[in-house]
């Protein structure tokens, strides 16, 4: 997430992102103005690991899982977080990805930013006549063309297939795979008690 100003990240998110109201609750406590990176806090707070594909893997729910967090100093009881490592490196996401967003390093957001909007000839909500005058038609079609920070943004008007949230995000287009076939192969690794079968 974009944090006071930072336009250099996150490009799932309208460039217009903001905190702008953030107020501190009491005079000398610091304005809540910026966001948790909910990845590091679900791995700091030991809930799984993230893999190849940057999503945080669980044990007992593979990726599928939306993080809540509450911010507090309260006593509480903790059970034992996961240790170990959750991605073994299998390449599934790798082979999954239409957009070849993801290598053995990692994944390319503004990579995966393109093609999660739909890029790819597996949209099914893609006209034949889209991108036709475009000279990389057919590369970007087939999930060849390389894109950066600045070519991904040049691309992102012509991926409007479907109405974005008012809030910035925008409908997921690639169908997951990376996710899907990760969380297949971490349920076929582990049981829903998070043991190795
Ligand atoms: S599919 Fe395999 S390589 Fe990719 S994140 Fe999951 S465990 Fe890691
Ligand atoms: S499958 Fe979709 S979400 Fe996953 S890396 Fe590729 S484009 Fe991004």
């Amino acid at each position: 997430m974009r944090i006071k100003g930072d336009k250099t990240t996150n490009p799932e998110v309208k460039s217009t992102y903001e905190l702008k109201f953030a107020s501190p609750v009491a005079e000398g406590k610091p304005a809540p103005e910026v966001i948790i990176d909910f990845g590091q806090a679900a791995k700091i707070c030991g809930l799984g690991t993230a893999g190849l594909h940057g999503k945080i893997i669980t044990p007992d729910f593979g990726t599928f899982l939306r993080f809540v967090f509450i911010i507090t100093d309260a006593p509480l009881e903790c059970d034992k977080p996961f240790e170990g490592e959750m991605c073994d490196g299998c390449g599934e996401c790798i082979k999954a990805c239409p957009g070849n967003a993801i290598s053995k390093d990692g994944t390319d957001s503004w990579q995966c930013s393109v093609y999660y909007r739909g890029a790819h000839k597996s949209n099914p909500f893609m006209k034949d006549d889209f991108l036709k005058d475009n000279p990389e038609h057919e590369a970007i079609l087939n999930g060849e063309k390389r894109f950066d920070s600045e070519s991904a943004k040049e691309i992102y008007p012509s991926l409007r297939f479907l109405p974005e949230t008012h809030f910035g995000y925008v409908p997921c287009l690639c169908g997951k795979k990376c996710e899907i076939v990760c969380t297949k192969h971490i349920m076929q690794k582990y049981s829903r008690k998070g043991e190795k079968q």
